[in-house]
């Protein structure tokens, strides 16, 4: 499979960049995500010309525009750090990127809840950091996160899914721009969309049907913003639940009824929480390519991600 290109804050790939000459080493993002991933490293404070070590610095000033400023001698670099930032969005426009794992907290890296201080040193609120602000600002659909909030397996999950499926839409886009190509790709995700958002679902749904409302590229750029848009919500059990039982209504006449009692019991088991996605997963990949059923087959929602992340292996 061909790596995908995500960015990421460098010192979480172990570069000892930060102002104290550390680094913050993620290993799930190196070791396991790293097997799959071209990282594309990016350091605001070093690439904008700052040295190791240097001043640590933090966010003061108002919430919607604060300053970035060194914590003790109160040198501001806001606008040394946004016009490098101006020059490094363009160049990570040229790099495909498929997403960005911001590392938290950072007055500069940090997408979210980065807190702010009044000149006396009191937080005053939370806001993103500079260069994390400009490049969400830039790159709107780009899935992003932090490597704090990845270590939530449900947040985990949700961000590679929407990598993944990034990528996919970016293949799809570069080789077949046809509307026939559109609902190909909508027919694979049906059940993947349906897991995240049913509103999602139905609205991408309508989209695809009507595909002369709207010129050719207005209706692509409509489909990926209101895929990203869904995909954010998360595939809860209840959701992921839905899915499966609509899957097993595909063996109504295949199965014999010890089989189907069976499938309905690990669905159930899976909706109890007692035991993880991957077990209901496997029961239905297993009937699906005994029974070739072709609409399931293509699914990607049977396998949207390598299973070696096991991301649906928790309950
Ligand atoms: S948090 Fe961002 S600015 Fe700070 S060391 Fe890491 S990459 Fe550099």
């Amino acid at each position: 499979m061909e790596k995908i290109k995500l960015g990421i804050s460098s010192c979480l790939l172990g570069n000892p960049v930060r102002y104290d000459g550390g680094h913050k080493l993620d290993p799930f993002l190196t070791d396991t995500l790293g097997a799959y991933v071209e990282w594309v490293p990016v350091c605001p404070e070093v690439e904008s010309g700052l040295p190791v070590p240097r001043e640590a610095m933090h966010l003061v000033g108002d919430p919607e525009a604060p300053r970035l400023v060194t914590i003790r001698s109160n040198v501001d670099h806001t606008s040394r750090m946004l016009q490098w930032a101006n020059k490094k969005i363009k160049v990570l426009a040229s790099d495909n990127l498929c997403g960005f794992v911001f590392k938290s907290r950072s007055p500069n890296s940090g997408m979210r809840g980065v807190k702010i201080y009044s000149p006396e040193g009191k937080p005053v609120g939370t806001g993103s950091g500079i260069f994390a602000k400009a490049f969400q600002d830039r790159f709107k659909l780009l899935p992003v996160e932090d490597e704090g909030r990845l270590r939530d397996p449900a947040l985990r999950e949700n961000f590679i899914e929407r990598v993944f499926t990034f990528k996919r839409w970016r293949e799809f886009k570069s080789s077949d721009k046809t509307v026939g190509g559109l609902v190909a790709f909508h027919t694979s995700h049906k059940l993947l969309i349906m897991a995240h958002s049913p509103k999602h679902y139905s609205a991408l749904g309508k989209l695809v049907a009507n595909p002369k409302k709207y010129r050719r590229e207005e209706l692509f750029e409509r489909y990926c913003a209101t895929l990203i848009e869904g995909l954010q919500f998360l595939a809860t059990v209840k959701k992921n639940t839905n899915v499966l039982q609509h899957m097993a209504g595909y063996f109504k006449q295949q199965l014999s009824a010890d089989e189907k009692r069976e499938l309905l019991e690990v669905i159930t088991n899976y909706h109890r929480e007692l035991v993880p996605l991957i077990v209901p997963i496997t029961l239905l990949q297993h009937y699906v390519s005994t029974y070739n059923v072709e609409h399931l087959k293509q699914q990607v929602y049977l396998n949207p991600h390598p299973l070696e992340l096991m991301l649906r292996n928790h309950a």
